[in-house]
């Protein structure tokens, strides 16, 4: 079948090569003008570790699952709130991975071979017939195609033509910056794995290893109109962070404003009817943008590619449009369920007053074997 990937990305990449190496005709269409991954760090979760072993992909991202013996909340200074026992918890349910985003991008897209890519192609609109797809770029037929898999990001342009009607994305009135710095030589550290909330401003902390030579941190918080730019907003973090644990200001202040990347936080703003019309599946965060509090997305998004990679194995422009109808029904309760829990988190960690004083009250009431257990049991619900 010749199939259609609208959107290099984590999730598109993915597809590609799984579709690829089902023997399909795969052309993968990138707006951009080479094939790469801007950022910083990225949390990939065991249910993603999993998508991806299935898609034959594992190799080179296993190496890097954490090696970190606790984990959990911990308040603006440090102090714990809700201890885990990470090595506990992975024993139960596997270890995610934290690797640097543009090198699981470069090991995700090494098997796809370069004349099946095409970038600086911005598909704008799709022509769904009775016998397949035109892909129209520029406003002129670039091809043709018996399945379109549109995995163009949160903005998606592809699904407001699929789901007319759709509000499309909302912000949620959270910003994120994301900065990545060599690791100080000998640091020693309590906070790795961890996430430092402050329920007098409902800001958040959290800081990974990436291998061992470096750090990712991230911050959460709240924005009130124009998202700054990263010089801004770091000047703004360090003012808002200042009584915080001293490592957090001492590794942003670290991190020059170049190498920060700043995000207004979006989601959709209602989950999609379908995935599938026709001949056309959305993928990734095109189908299912939700906030980053579960460190899901992408995850979600090769969760997605293996499933299409079942879903078209043997499939033939006769049935290709029953198959995606199979993939949307897989893929979307499950998804749709996990928006919602991310939503629900980044509820709970942005807390302030009195709901805040609540919060931290119960969280240090919880004993580190239950929290354990409560961790996995998430995890295990989000693998499942
Ligand atoms: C602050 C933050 C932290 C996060 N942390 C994590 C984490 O730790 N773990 C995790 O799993 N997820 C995380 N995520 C989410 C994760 O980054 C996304 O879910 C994932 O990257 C989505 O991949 P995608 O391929 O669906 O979309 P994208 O990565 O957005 O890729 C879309 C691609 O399509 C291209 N494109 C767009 N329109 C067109 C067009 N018309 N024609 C051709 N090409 C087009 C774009 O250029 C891009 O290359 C985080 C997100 C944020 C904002």
């Amino acid at each position: 079948m010749k199939v259609v990937v609208v959107g290099a990305g984590l999730g598109g990449v993915a597809a590609a090569v799984g579709l690829h190496r089902l023997g399909h005709e795969v052309t993968l269409f990138e707006r951009g003008a080479e094939l790469r991954e801007a950022g910083t760090g990225i949390v990939v979760m065991p249910n993603g570790l999993r998508a991806l072993e299935a898609l034959g992909l594992a190799d080179g991202v296993r190496g890097q699952v954490i090696h970190a013996a606790r984990g959990g909340l911990r308040d603006w200074r440090g102090r714990p709130l809700l201890v885990t026992d990470a090595i506990q918890a992975q024993r139960e349910i596997g270890t995610p991975a934290i690797m640097d985003r543009a090198e699981l991008h470069r090991a995700l897209r090494a098997p796809l071979p370069a004349d099946l890519v095409r970038t600086a192609t911005p598909v704008e609109r799709l022509e769904p017939d009775p016998t397949g797809v035109t892909v129209i770029s520029g406003e002129k037929p670039v091809t043709r195609a018996d399945v379109v898999i549109a995995a163009d990001g949160r903005g998606s342009r592809l699904r407001g033509q699929l789901i007319p009607g759709h509000p499309g994305l909302r912000r949620t009135g959270r910003m994120d910056l994301r900065g990545m710095l060599p690791r100080p030589p000998g640091l020693v550290t309590d906070l790795l794995v961890c996430q430092l909330v402050d329920r007098r401003s409902g800001a958040m902390f959290g800081l990974f290893p990436v291998g061992e030579n470096r750090l990712y941190w991230f911050t959460d918080s709240a924005l009130h109109g124009t998202p700054p730019g990263a010089d801004e907003a770091r000047r703004q973090m360090l003012s808002l962070m200042a009584d915080w644990h001293p490592l957090v200001t001492a590794l942003i202040e670290a991190t020059p404003p170049a190498d920060i990347y700043v995000d207004p936080i979006t989601r959709l703003a209602e989950p999609l009817p379908s995935f599938a019309a026709g001949r056309i599946a959305l993928l990734g965060d095109a189908a299912h943008a939700m906030p980053p509090d579960l460190g899901q997305g992408a995850s979600q998004a090769f969760e997605d590619a293996a499933a299409l990679a079942r879903h078209l194995t043997d499939a033939n422009p006769a049935n290709v449009a029953q198959r995606l109808l199979d993939y949307d029904a897989e893929r979307r309760p499950r998804t749709n369920r996990i928006m919602r829990a991310a939503s629900r988190q980044s509820r709970m960690t942005s807390q302030t007053g009195v709901a805040g004083w609540f919060r931290d009250a119960l969280l240090r009431a919880i004993p580190s074997r239950l929290a354990t257990r409560q961790l996995a049991a998430l995890w295990q619900a989000l693998g499942e």
